[in-house]
């Protein structure tokens, strides 16, 4: 499956089993935030995400630029909070580098993945220690960019991206938040795996749970 490509199809698939995951785990997600933050991520998140599938319909006929555009868009206008405007500029930069793509290889999975995280570091001025979304999102963008240039298929790459960014999550436990509204708590922050880290983990596991082939 080396040259397997994701499809305008498949990049909605993704989208739509992320709006599941998300409603699956919008407890969790706000039982951590109710340690480090103020109980809202899982409701923010699943917000978001319901008024995204409320779009689907809308979006798909549209290339795969347009149609992250559309996500980070309804994002920002859905979701108050720091998440909101995070998680929308990710797919709105996610959009730019994927405009007018029918489908995406592995190598552009990679750079686009790479602008969105970029978007995010622009938007919040964190950087990877911080415990923030980006403790999840830059190990597994790192991981993906190596497995490409090994040669390892796609679906091997999502995986090892998958895992790379559990284990950036777990590795927030530690960590004493210096971003957003946890680092109010300053010491007292440690213990707690980031909630934010923690949804974009699940963002990377739909990815490689929706776009594994079907034998
Ligand atoms: P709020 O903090 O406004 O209540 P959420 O609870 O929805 O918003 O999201 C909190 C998450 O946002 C945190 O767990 C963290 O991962 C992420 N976050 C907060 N500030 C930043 C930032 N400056 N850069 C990156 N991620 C951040
Ligand atoms: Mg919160």
């Amino acid at each position: 499956m080396t040259h397997m490509q994701i499809s305008r199809d498949a990049f909605i698939a993704w989208i739509t089993a992320y709006a599941g995951i998300i409603q699956q785990n919008k407890d969790y997600l706000t039982a951590l935030d109710s340690a480090i933050g103020d109980a809202d991520h899982g409701i923010n998140m699943d917000r978001g995400f319901q008024a995204v599938l409320a779009k689907v319909p809308t979006i798909v006929g549209q290339d795969i630029g347009a149609i992250a555009k559309t996500v980070g868009m309804v994002l920002i206008s859905s979701v108050g909070g720091a998440s909101g405007p995070l998680y929308g500029t990710f797919f709105l930069d996610l959009g730019r580098a994927l405009a007018g793509r029918q489908e995406l290889t592995l190598d552009d999975w990679v750079a686009a993945l790479e602008m969105a995280i970029d978007g995010v570091i622009r938007r919040g001025k964190a950087s990877v220690g911080e415990k923030t979304m980006l403790d999840s999102l830059v190990p597994a963008a790192t991981a993906l960019r190596q497995a490409a240039a090994t040669g390892m298929s796609f679906t091997d790459a999502l995986l090892t991206a998958e895992q790379a960014a559990q284990a950036g999550a777990q590795a927030t436990i530690p960590m004493i938040a210096r971003k957003g509204r946890a680092s109010y708590l300053g010491e007292r922050s440690a213990g707690t795996q980031d909630p934010g880290a923690t949804s974009s983990w699940l963002l990377l596991k739909a990815a490689a749970d929706s776009w594994a082939p079907t034998p």
